[in-house]
């Protein structure tokens, strides 16, 4: 798993975008945190022998000795954060890097807050145990987990950065939304200045008839030997997919939608932006649609920015407000997870052995992962980012083309944080988008935008009808695969 790629192949331009004084602690050094290790070094001017790196795989420790990495052979656990990170950071100051599984994020990034420490993740993560332990699944959500993040932030507003959830995805999608929205508004002959407010970006989007978004990803990488059976292959962690793909399928409810899922739940507190379904997300299939295969399956994984994201453009307030995108993922993940999740599903139980591809396993293919807005004059539009493997392996160390869209992107959170220390607990549709992708363009092959005239009423099986709503042509009644 762990690939020893050689470091500082030349990118186009490595600008140091901020100093950080003070300690820096990664927690994780898995495919996120091993590819972002090489990208702190390359923008940030901070005192090395203050860069500690925390992991308790022993083959991780191995690789951090053999390249001189100071770290600690631990994990993180709810009866050791305080002490371990309360040490590390000594007097305050710094920033906190959380790109582990396992580690409950709304708990460290409250500590890291009380010690007036910077802290970043790129999902809202529990403690062990949180995404198996309970049968209540509507516990088990990230609605509910990110209903918690939102608390902490209404309670304790302003204050030291914490960035919620600041990787490709979510994360750097958010971005795309925005960038796509002046595009779109561009496209359709409208002058259009950025908005300045979540207001007024919500305003955008309705005026533009976006009826939803789909978070439309289509992962092409592949080596050229076959998977083996019983190992779960992904290009990025499995246990957190396999994690993600357990928990109720979730999807933003948009207020254009004409029906109801029959296994669809509401929820009765918080910003009641999302509904959950009572199936798996990684069995759940969609029908979506990306520049490189047009129409395809994706699965209807739960992630945090389809919540944040119908919530975030949200006009109106309460049960029925005037205005709200239905936003989901839709995702293709490479072709050795697809076969995994088959026979994990299949067989009913997980894989022992798991597999990451590295950026030198991979002989082919690109992570095209972008934003399908939907329902306006124009149908759809994909805007995205079409990163391939080799052009990752020529632009960063240590990782493939999904973990560079990820790390990136973390790094562009650190920068905004950096410059906006005192913003409190933050998402990424609330930061400057702009800015980020500056930071986090020159690692993200092309990104491209396109139109397409399919709908999910397209290319379908005649010789099986289903029952589909005709007269609203991408209803999530029709998008959803029966
Ligand atoms: P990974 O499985 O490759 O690595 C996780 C690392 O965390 C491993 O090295 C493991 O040993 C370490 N770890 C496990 N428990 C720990 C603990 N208690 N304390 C410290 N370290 C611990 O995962 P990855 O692909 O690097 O992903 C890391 C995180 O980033 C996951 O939560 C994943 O869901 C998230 N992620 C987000 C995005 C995004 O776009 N937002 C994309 C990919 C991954």
């Amino acid at each position: 798993m762990v690939q020893t790629a050689p470091r500082g192949r030349s990118a186009p331009s490595h600008p140091v975008h901020a100093r950080i004084d003070g300690s820096i602690v990664l927690i994780g050094f898995g495919s996120i945190g091993m590819g972002t290790y090489p990208l702190i070094e390359r923008h940030f001017e901070y005192d090395a022998s203050r860069l500690t790196v925390i992991d308790p795989d022993p083959d991780i420790v191995n690789f951090l000795r053999q390249h001189r990495i100071n770290h600690r052979h631990l994990a993180i656990t709810r009866d050791n954060y305080r002490e371990v990170l309360g040490e590390l950071f000594g007097d305050g100051g710094g920033f906190c890097v959380n790109l582990s599984v396992d580690t409950s994020s709304l708990d460290l990034m409250r500590f890291c807050r009380e010690i007036g420490v910077l802290y970043i993740d790129t999902v809202v993560e529990p403690w062990a145990g949180f995404y198996f332990e309970t049968q209540d699944n509507a516990a088990r959500t990230n609605y509910a987990l990110r209903e918690a993040v939102r608390e902490e932030k209404r309670r304790n507003p302003g204050g030291p950065t914490a960035v919620s959830c600041c990787g490709a995805n979510p994360g750097m999608v958010s971005w795309f939304v925005k960038e796509a929205l002046l595009t779109l508004a561009r496209d359709t002959g409208r002058e259009v200045e950025a908005p300045a407010t979540r207001e007024g970006w919500a305003r955008l989007m309705r005026d533009l008839g976006v009826q939803g978004l789909h978070i439309a990803e289509r992962d092409t990488q592949a080596r050229p030997r076959p998977r083996p059976r019983g190992t779960f292959v992904n290009t990025w962690s499995v246990e957190g997919f396999i994690a993600e793909g357990f928990q109720p399928a979730e999807l933003g409810w948009g207020t254009f939608e004409p029906w109801f899922p029959e296994n669809g739940h509401r929820h009765g507190h918080g910003c009641k932006a999302a509904i959950w379904l009572e199936r798996p997300g990684a069995i759940t299939r969609v029908h979506s649609w990306c520049p490189t295969p047009g129409p395809q399956f994706g699965f209807l994984v739960t992630h945090n920015e389809a919540i944040s994201i119908s919530d975030y453009y949200t006009i109106g307030e309460g049960d029925s407000p005037e205005y709200r995108p239905t936003c989901h993922y839709a995702y293709h993940p490479c072709d050795e997870a697809v076969l995994s999740l088959h026979e994990m599903f299949g067989s009913g139980r997980q894989q022992t052995r798991h597999e990451i591809l590295g950026p030198d396993d991979i002989t082919e293919g690109i992570d095209e992962l972008g934003v399908l807005l939907y329902g306006h004059e124009r149908n759809a539009l994909w805007y995205g980012s079409r990163l391939s493997n080799e052009e990752a392996r020529q632009l960063a160390p240590w990782q493939n083309a999904t973990g560079l869209q990820v790390s990136s992107a973390v790094i562009a959170g650190m920068v905004w944080a950096l410059e906006n220390p005192e913003a409190g607990i933050v998402e990424t549709d609330e930061m400057d988008h702009a800015r980020c992708l500056e930071i986090q363009r020159p690692y993200l092959g092309p990104v491209e935008a396109h139109y397409t005239d399919w709908t999910p009423l397209r290319d379908r099986w005649e010789h099986f009808p289903e029952d589909i709503d005709e007269s609203v042509p991408w209803a999530f009644r029709n998008v959803l695969a029966t």
